[in-house]
């Protein structure tokens, strides 16, 4: 494949990998958990033992995520939380942890919990006060920070370059969920951080049919090398027809991010001062607190996911969900259907969560529908 080519290109072609065997463009699924040797006991294909350790089916889709997002590897898994759960298993006890206080809320409990239980230390930072993160970090103890920007589901953008260097200068990592940004928008190696997380059953696989996660390297340092044992040893492997389901997906991604980037921001811009809502959450509306920030490290668009804080609170919210007829009552994000979710009541009574929130991930659909949608809705 050309070096110079635009990441539209490869990534449309799957990087350009036609069979060397049958020269079928589309890959084969390949189930072998077990991979030959010769008669002089060499693999016959290096690299490739058993699947655990090495799957050829998963190569196209780590080769195209890796040059994506400008890193040196890229590991899949079996889901967003086991990518992110290697991350955190990597970590020593007496390690410090840093979080930000709203997040994926499963992975902060997650990790809440885990770390308490393994001796990692972890506090949590405040997204909404930029000096917050610089007083959480302990130079020469913190060993991870974690960012997930725009942050689910108020969409509060975190600087990644600001977070890299408060990050480096004591010591520690700076890891990235960056599932909701995705490499269209946001190459967060390119801003200093040391490792990506996607939940790729969003937008990198886009059709709401694979589970499925994966981080991407910087650097393969030593780090990545006990990643890379975590996921071999511990077994949190996609399945080979999952991982041929998210090559494919991932053909389209740039389709896919660039229509729900316009639509979303469309859909912000018409409902930002209906009478109906209390505010509209976009990072792409010169109104969000993180509007600045955005514009620098989100290039192409402002991502497909927005909320809205309906008047009448919980109740209010409620009632909006409950006449939507285009938008899908449903949890999750980045697939071509728009979903429409009440946060609170997914996440229960600990959840910081206001009540009155309601999360769209916007799809691939006529923008005219779902706004009429939401239209009456509201009305
Ligand atoms: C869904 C999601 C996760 C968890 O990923 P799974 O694939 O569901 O395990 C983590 N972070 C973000 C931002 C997500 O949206």
């Amino acid at each position: 494949m050309p070096k110079d080519l635009a990441p539209e290109t490869y990534t449309a072609q799957g990087m350009h990998s036609p069979d060397p065997v049958t020269g079928s463009l589309v890959p084969a699924v390949q189930p072998s958990t077990t991979f030959g040797r010769d008669e002089n006991y060499k693999l016959i294909a290096e690299s490739h033992s058993y699947a655990r350790d090495e799957n050829p089916g998963f190569l196209i889709a780590e080769r195209l995520l890796a040059q994506l997002e400008g890193g040196e590897e890229s590991l899949l898994f079996s889901s967003g939380m086991s990518a992110a759960g290697a991350i955190v298993q990597s970590l020593k006890p007496g390690d410090h942890v840093v979080i930000p206080k709203v997040m994926y809320w499963g992975l902060r409990n997650w990790m809440v919990n885990f770390c308490s239980r393994w001796g990692i230390e972890l506090d949590q930072y405040d997204l909404a006060d930029p000096n917050d993160l610089a007083s959480t970090v302990k130079a020469g103890k913190t060993a991870l920070v974690w960012v997930e920007t725009p942050c689910n589901p108020t969409w509060d953008v975190i600087d990644i370059e600001t977070a890299a260097e408060l990050a480096h200068g004591a010591g520690a990592r700076l890891a990235v969920d960056s599932t909701v940004s995705t490499p269209v928008l946001t190459r967060p190696i390119e801003f200093g951080a040391d490792v990506v997380m996607h939940s790729a059953t969003k937008y990198l696989n886009g059709h709401g049919d694979v589970v499925a996660g994966a981080l991407v390297t910087a650097k393969k340092d030593d780090f990545w090398g006990e990643i890379r044992k975590v996921r071999a040893e511990g077994g949190a492997i996609l399945g080979s027809f999952e991982a041929w389901l998210l090559q494919r997906g991932m053909r389209t991604l740039f389709l896919r991010v660039g229509h729900a980037c316009q639509s979303a921001l469309a859909i912000a811009q018409y409902f930002e001062n209906h009478p109906a809502l209390e505010s509209v959450l976009y990072p792409g509306l010169e109104s969000h607190p993180g509007h600045e920030i955005a514009r620098k490290q989100m290039l192409g668009g402002f991502g497909g996911m927005l909320s809205l804080r309906v008047k009448g609170g919980e109740k209010g919210a409620l009632g909006v969900i409950r006449k939507c007829r285009v938008f899908v009552r449903a949890t999750s994000l980045g697939g071509v259907e728009s979903l429409i979710e009440h946060r609170y009541s997914i996440e229960g009574a600990a959840s910081p969560i206001p009540k009155d929130l309601l999360r769209l991930s916007v799809g691939i659909e006529s923008v005219d529908d779902l706004i009429a949608d939401l239209e009456q809705a509201l009305g």
